[in-house]
């Protein structure tokens, strides 16, 4: 891929002979409802599939419309903030494609990692042109070839759930809802509430003692209606959950993260992201909270992924001797 308003006749000729992929450009909806762009298909399209708009050409300096320096000349003026739908004619021979406001956010698709890849180099507005490869065999290349592929075009290799993680990293937050004391069995906790910048989940943290620049036991849990609420025995939440709390209140410190608290509604989930994206959100929040707790290092929680989350939102996790205990068949 590359920036649309600097494409030139050579990427577009790479693109066609080395690539063989259809010319494509992303633009997010706003900027392509600006230009005209409507989609080519309105109803019935598969939720996995493209937006791609109805194809267009420059209305000016081009003949036939499909050599390489006329696809670049199009390419570039979808990628110009000064053209209007004026500019445009239809049918043509580059496709524009709507990529979802919210970007990767919205959808882990190819139009929508480089929309954002776009917006990470500062290029507004955000508009890239790209193809998909096609591997020898006329098939649409697989992660291999692709990496055969980049090998021997010496250009590097961008996952979709790169861009994800970068995002969700750069813009990750938490921002507090409501603050109170909640007494307990184990004691007296402070809990707050925050709410998520990324989808409007609502997460709770239980605090116990000073946590502000202590190496503190974090307690991650889920929200487990059956288990936690209603005391289900087919899991094993209500346990992990009590024991967590037991633990804070023996060592009069600590913060139990309680994520996805359904305190109030969110905001429904585009429902394209897998669940395994979904979780890594929800382990960015909880390394949010612990932040906003101005906690600077935890104990390692045993579980790899929160902790990898916990590292890379800055916050230094220290190994937790009681956990290789634990391991080595100790209490
Ligand atoms: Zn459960």
């Amino acid at each position: 891929m590359t920036a649309a308003h600097s494409c030139t006749e050579a990427f577009v000729n790479f693109l066609v002979r080395r690539a063989g992929g259809l010319v494509s450009v992303a633009l997010p909806e706003a900027r392509a409802d600006a230009l005209g762009l409507d989609a080519m298909v309105t109803a019935g399209r598969g939720r996995r599939e493209s937006a791609f708009a109805i194809s267009v050409e420059a209305r000016d300096g081009v003949s036939t419309g499909i050599s390489a320096s006329d696809r670049a000349r199009t390419v570039r003026a979808l990628g110009r903030a000064e053209s209007g739908r004026l500019d445009f004619t239809q049918p043509g021979h580059v496709f524009p494609v709507r990529a979802n406001t919210r970007g990767v956010f919205d959808a882990l698709a190819w139009p929508e990692a480089a929309v954002d890849l776009a917006r990470f180099a500062g290029l507004s507005p955000a508009a890239v042109a790209v193809c998909q490869v096609m591997a020898k065999d006329g098939n649409t290349a697989d992660r291999r070839a692709l990496a055969r592929f980049a090998r021997t075009q010496k250009m590097p290799v961008v996952a979709i759930s790169d861009v994800f993680t970068e995002r969700l990293c750069r813009e990750s937050g938490v921002q507090p809802t409501s603050d109170t004391t909640m007494p307990t069995p184990w004691g007296i906790f402070r809990a707050s509430s925050y709410v998520s910048a990324i989808d409007g989940t609502e997460h709770l943290a239980l605090v116990r003692g000073d946590v502000s620049g202590a190496a503190v036991s974090v307690h991650v849990h889920q929200r487990c209606l059956a288990g936690h609420a209603l005391g289900s025995m087919a899991c094993d939440c209500r346990s992990r959950l009590d024991r967590s709390l037991e633990m804070m209140a023996i060592d009069e410190c600590g913060v139990l993260v309680y994520l996805d608290a359904g305190l109030r509604a969110a905001p429904a989930a585009s429902g394209a992201r897998p669940a395994r994206m979904e979780t890594v959100v929800r382990w960015a929040a909880a390394a949010d909270i612990v932040r906003v707790l101005n906690v600077e290092r935890v104990w390692a929680t045993g579980d790899a992924g929160v902790d990898a989350m916990f590292s890379a939102f800055g916050v230094e996790v220290l190994p937790n001797p009681q956990l290789t205990h634990e391991r080595r068949g100790g209490a």
